[in-house]
């Protein structure tokens, strides 16, 4: 007698689809579970064999097997025990229904039959869509968040006795289906900061919206006080919100590693992780691989504060995420993919003191000092990080000073403008932003306007920019010009675009 089921391991971000299937036979009675299961799994038989027992169906007293199919992917947690113990009520004949051909199952039993959420359920509720299939049984805990995904009927089970409840009374199966609150329960928490509440610093809030308008990375160097921490933290708060297909991304990421209030994130993340965390803090890792802060601020901003004291080998583990906007981490010949398209702002002081260039306080470093502290920072990471400001010490009338400041709000209608502009640009591309704009690009917008062509060919010539610097001013000017909403990039917006690479001026 066989019997197979659909449910779901995850891949990193990703659910693929597992085949649970069952034989039962006559024989010593046992219970083998097969697949390369892990610890976890083989406990699932005594949760399973409880629970079935205590909701009240029988256990049959045969030698039943339970195979997870493919076998070569390693399988994690106790996903499978509401799958597994449907199979075995149903081959041994306790209940039948249609409906397990057109379903897909997860979930976790309590010993006394009840079922537990589980993480990841966005990534499984994705994949049963691609499946095709009609409906989708979680766990009642988990029925928002899968809730979240349109196209699919879910339907949420407190216990394994109205799990099967539901499975016999085929005709009425409609009345279960989790009623959607439209696009979900919208986590809307305004942020508590804003950018108006920034003195002074005219000239890093310019360069702060040109940086958020087209994603790019930016370095702020100024002495403590100076405001760089209040500039990065309030970056998100004049970026556009996410779309649906973003937030459903982004709130992908966040279940896989930990259990929350599940609602859809719909605003752009903000990570600043300490100098001190560890290497699978930052990028991922573990034995089964969790995303890490680069991943966290997937579509969002990560914000490394005090760059010079992160290790080497930190900072240099970031190059190839930059590069390639996401991270795949092997473990047991298993490759995990995880997202990571971020936008990086890096803060630093000038010198070990802080006061490197300040008019009114005297830096108390020797030269070599200065030295040994910028060769600190990572030659190839400074290479990608497209633009640099230095922020002066803030005076006393800069906070007395009553002039109007533009909220954050303003700020984000014109980047919100910027970003549409560039969505129509990159409608049939893969990239997003004008700071993954490659060769193609760049040309064809130097091309366009021949006076700035001239300009840039004879500043190519004179300035010390390396080619990827030289295309990421090009970049920058691009996204200067989206902010005017002009087609052509102009001299000006070049002009303005070389005051940002401030570390090949000095
Ligand atoms: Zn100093």
């Amino acid at each position: 007698m066989f019997f197979k089921l659909d449910s779901f391991s995850l891949m990193g971000i990703e659910a693929i689809k597992v085949s649970v299937e069952i034989h039962i036979s006559n024989g010593m009675p046992s219970f083998t579970i097969v697949g390369l299961p892990d610890k976890s799994i083989n406990e699932a038989r005594d949760r399973v064999k409880a629970s079935i027992i205590n909701s009240g169906f029988k256990f049959p007293m045969k030698k039943i097997i339970i195979n997870l199919s493919p076998a070569d992917l390693r399988k994690e947690g106790s996903f499978y025990d509401l799958p597994i113990a449907l199979a075995i009520i149903a081959l041994s004949g306790q209940v039948s229904s249609d409906l397990f051909n057109y379903s897909s199952f997860i979930g976790e039993l309590s010993l006394d039959g009840l079922i537990n959420p589980v993480r990841g359920i966005l990534s499984m509720t994705q994949a049963a869509v691609q499946m095709k299939k009609n409906y989708f049984f979680v766990p009642k805990g988990n029925e928002d968040e899968a809730g979240l995904i349109k196209d699919i009927a879910i339907i949420g089970c407190a216990d394994l006795a109205e799990c099967i409840k539901i499975l016999k009374n085929k005709e009425e199966v409609s009345k279960f289906v989790y009623k959607s609150h439209g696009s979900g329960n919208v986590c809307s928490n305004k942020h508590r900061v804003d950018f108006s509440e920034v003195k002074g610093q005219s000239r890093a809030k310019r360069a702060m919206e040109i940086a958020a308008s087209g994603m790019h990375n930016i370095l702020m160097i100024g002495p403590p006080g100076s405001g760089k921490s209040m500039l990065a933290e309030r970056a998100v708060t004049i970026m556009p919100d996410l779309n649906y297909d973003e937030s459903i991304e982004v709130t992908k990421i966040y279940n896989l590693v930990k259990r929350r209030k599940y609602e859809l994130i719909i605003e752009r993340p903000f990570r600043n992780p300490h100098h001190t965390i560890s290497e699978s803090g930052l990028i991922g890792g573990g034995i089964y691989p969790k995303p890490g802060e680069i991943s966290l601020a997937h579509k969002g901003i990560l914000f490394l504060d005090e760059f010079p004291e992160f290790s080497s080998r930190l900072s240099e583990s970031l190059r190839q995420p930059i590069e390639n906007k996401s991270i795949v981490i092997t473990r047991n010949n298993v490759s995990y993919k995880f997202p990571c398209s971020f936008m990086l702002i890096l803060a630093m002081n000038p010198c070990f003191c802080g006061y490197y260039g300040d008019k009114s306080k005297r830096c108390r470093c020797s030269k070599k000092e200065v030295e040994k502290y910028w060769r600190r920072i990572s030659g190839p990471i400074l290479d990608r990080i497209d633009m640099q400001i230095t922020l002066p010490r803030l005076k006393e009338e800069d906070f007395l000073e009553n002039v109007f400041v533009e909220n954050s709000c303003t700020i984000k209608e014109r980047v919100s403008k910027a970003f549409t502009i560039q969505n129509k640009r990159y409608l049939n591309d893969i990239i997003n932003h004008n700071s993954e704009a490659g060769v193609c690009y760049i040309n064809n917008w130097i091309n366009q306007n021949q006076d700035l062509k001239k300009v840039v060919a004879d500043f190519s010539k004179k300035s010390r920019l390396t080619a990827r610097g030289m295309s990421s001013l090009i970049k920058i000017s691009r996204t200067i010009a989206d902010l005017e909403n002009s087609d052509e990039i102009t001299q000006n917006h070049f002009i303005e675009a070389f005051q940002y690479k401030i570390l090949n001026n000095i």
